[in-house]
């Protein structure tokens, strides 16, 4: 499994291994410091948050329709 980039885009030719042993790194192409915490964390938050906009939409599904 490959992951990219989030700074450059390049894929970094990361296992699931790597990121287990460190939690942060530095991309071989444009040098940021990637944190793996950190990311964990946003796709927390982001997985919260779109549960949240599952939850408005059912609840207002009978009175409006989205997308
Ligand atoms: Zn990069």
């Amino acid at each position: 499994m490959a992951f990219p980039c989030p700074s450059c885009g390049n894929p970094l030719g990361l296992t699931i291994e790597h990121i287990m042993k460190h939690d942060q790194m530095a991309c071989p192409h444009c040098f940021a410091i990637l944190s793996f915490k950190v990311k964990e964390e946003t796709t927390k938050r982001m997985k919260k948050g779109l549960a949240e906009i599952e939850k408005i939409k059912k609840k207002y599904s009978n009175i409006a329709k989205f997308g």
